[in-house]
């Protein structure tokens, strides 16, 4: 049998360890930490949370809550650690970093079939089962290990991220279907547009050059800034109509209910398979988010928009999942090569545990020569590794966990319930967790 290696003890990595030894596999954990740390990690202990010590919401029938919900009735080890660390944080998985971390330590280090070893590894293992999972600051060598495995061009390093709204929330009696001198892609209006006339446009300047900004994570955070994706409260400091001529330029675009070009516009762009969400086209930003729901609703058109993202800037690195990986989050070109957490393309701290409990399940399935069963596509899990294999790769983001990931419900469903969305998202739910059940009673 191939010995199982798994590369970086973050959240997906201990994840995926505890899941391989759950199977009866012994498997090798391997952690730079502390003999080469990260810019943003601080102790030497495994599975710590960088930054926010929040994993998400809580309440039922919400996405995140369904993506925990099934992460609990798949045995968990993260999910229980998270339980006993919690503390009061509202309606949200809030927890102590530090007994977080020392639990799943703990867990670890205390598994006798899991060998933990201090060390960096820069290159992938032929003869043996790998799972990468060293996250958004993987080591530097070996980024370019898996650049050059992989092919060159495809490990991206990524610094920005925009916001995305969903569609429903969008006023369309304002925003208007457009493509800058009616240029379309696919032959259709490619873009909503959000314009200004020149008294909203200067309130929105000011209110961006008075937001709270978030403290920078790590130093290589804020400078030096990228030119190429500056975030917008830098372009309007460096003058008032620096963004009317860069990301909310109007030019080529005429709003049909004035007959005329706007003073300044605001594109969203469909998400890809995301039929149900539009980002707001380079609009990365380092504002707070309660900044970010307070300044952005002052787009004319965004004035009730629900965010299901917020822009956030930081390093990360990760691959371009759709042109390399499969829904069973093996690599195409060698099956023996996993990629799980952050560095697969996915984002945020329960996402990175639940594509490391993916990969972890396959990896000892492929290790015990049995067929690798994919979760179900209608299950939270399933539909964040359909979202990693299958979106498109021209621009791919990586993604939260959010609705608009999982497939829609029937129509006469939809139809039903039509007017109540939380009732369609309690049964989104209830889909999810009784296929999950279905999974789980076969291959427990
Ligand atoms: C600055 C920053 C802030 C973030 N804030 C949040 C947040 O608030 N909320 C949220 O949900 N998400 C946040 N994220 C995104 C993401 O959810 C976390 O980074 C998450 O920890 C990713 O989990 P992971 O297991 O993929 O990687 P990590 O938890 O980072 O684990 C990867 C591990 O691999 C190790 N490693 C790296 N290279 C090597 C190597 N060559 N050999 C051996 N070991 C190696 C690292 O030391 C690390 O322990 C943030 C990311 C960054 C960079």
């Amino acid at each position: 049998m191939l010995p199982i290696h798994i590369l970086g003890a973050g959240l997906a990595g201990c994840e995926a360890a505890w899941q391989i030894a759950r199977a009866g596999l012994n498997c090798v954990l391997f952690e730079m930490r502390p003999f080469r740390s990260t810019a943003a990690h601080k102790t030497d202990r495994l599975a710590e949370l960088v930054c926010s010590n929040s994993l998400k919401s809580e309440s039922e029938n919400s996405a995140p809550w369904l993506l925990k919900e099934e992460l609990r009735r798949l045995d968990s080890p993260l999910m229980r650690a998270a339980q006993r660390a919690r503390v009061p944080g509202g309606h949200a998985l809030t927890v102590n970093r530090e007994i977080f971390s020392e639990e799943v330590t703990g867990a670890i280090e205390s598994n006798p079939r899991i060998e933990l070893r201090r060390e960096e590894r820069v290159s992938i293992e032929r003869d043996a089962i790998t799972i990468v999972a060293t996250g958004p600051l993987t080591s530097d060598a070996l980024a370019e290990e898996i650049s050059r495995v992989t092919g060159a061009g495809r490990l991206f390093f990524y610094d920005s991220i925009s916001p995305i709204v969903e569609a429903e929330s969008i006023d369309l009696n304002v925003a208007f279907r457009a493509s800058r001198y009616g240029k379309s892609l696919d032959g259709t209006d490619d873009y909503l547009n959000c314009p200004f006339d020149r008294s909203q446009y200067e309130s929105f300047v000011d209110a961006l050059l008075s937001a709270e900004a978030v403290p920078a994570h790590i130093p290589e955070d804020r400078t030096p800034f990228f030119e190429a994706c500056l975030p917008i409260e830098e372009l309007a400091r460096r003058g008032r109509d620096t963004l009317r001529f860069g990301p909310m330029k109007p030019v080529g675009l005429i709003d049909p209910r004035t007959g005329r070009r706007p003073y300044a516009v605001v594109q969203l762009r469909q998400e890809n398979l995301r039929a149900s969400s539009y980002n707001l086209v380079g609009f990365q930003n380092h504002m707070r988010f309660t900044e970010q729901a307070r300044v952005l609703r002052m787009i004319p058109g965004l004035e009730r928009a629900e965010f299901l993202r917020y822009g956030q800037m930081h390093r990360n690195t990760y691959i371009n999942g759709p042109a390399l990986l499969t829904s069973k989050l093996q690599y195409r070109e060698d099956p023996r090569i996993f990629f799980a957490g952050q560095i697969s393309g996915v984002e945020g701290y329960v996402e990175s545990i639940a594509t490391g409990l993916v990969a972890g399940r396959h990896a000892a399935e492929l290790a015990a020569g049995e067929t690798v069963r994919p979760f179900p596509r209608e299950t939270a899990i399933g539909s964040l590794c359909a979202y990693v294999a299958g979106a498109d790769p021209r621009d791919y983001q990586p993604a939260n966990i959010t609705f608009d990931l999982l497939p829609a419900l029937d129509d006469a469903t939809r139809q039903r319930l039509r007017h109540d969305k939380s009732a369609r998202h309690a049964e989104v739910c209830r889909r999810a967790l009784d296929k999950l059940d279905e999974y789980r009673s076969v291959y427990a």
